[in-house]
């Protein structure tokens, strides 16, 4: 009788609808990820994960990205 699948979050656990069944196509969460975000979340997971999750690990990538920068240009500076 559903439409769309019910799934388990893999890394909170909490049940969401999915339309696409893949990271890699899922748009079905209104949360906007770059293929660079994808390939960040699709290395960790390899199923949906819901929309606050998503949220969650778009902005654990920015941070490591901003890191990664703070620390180059910090070692730039000091060598
Ligand atoms: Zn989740
Ligand atoms: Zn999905």
């Amino acid at each position: 009788m559903h439409k769309h699948e019910q799934k388990r979050c893999p890394r909170c656990q909490v049940l969401f609808e999915c339309k696409s069944g893949s990271i890699l196509l899922c748009q079905c969460q209104t949360v906007y990820l770059t293929p660079e975000h994808l390939e960040y979340v699709s290395e960790r997971y390899t199923d949906c994960l819901c929309a606050s999750c998503l949220k969650a690990m778009r902005m654990e990538y920015d941070i490591a990205q901003l890191t990664d920068q703070i620390e180059a240009l910090a070692g730039n500076k000091w060598r």
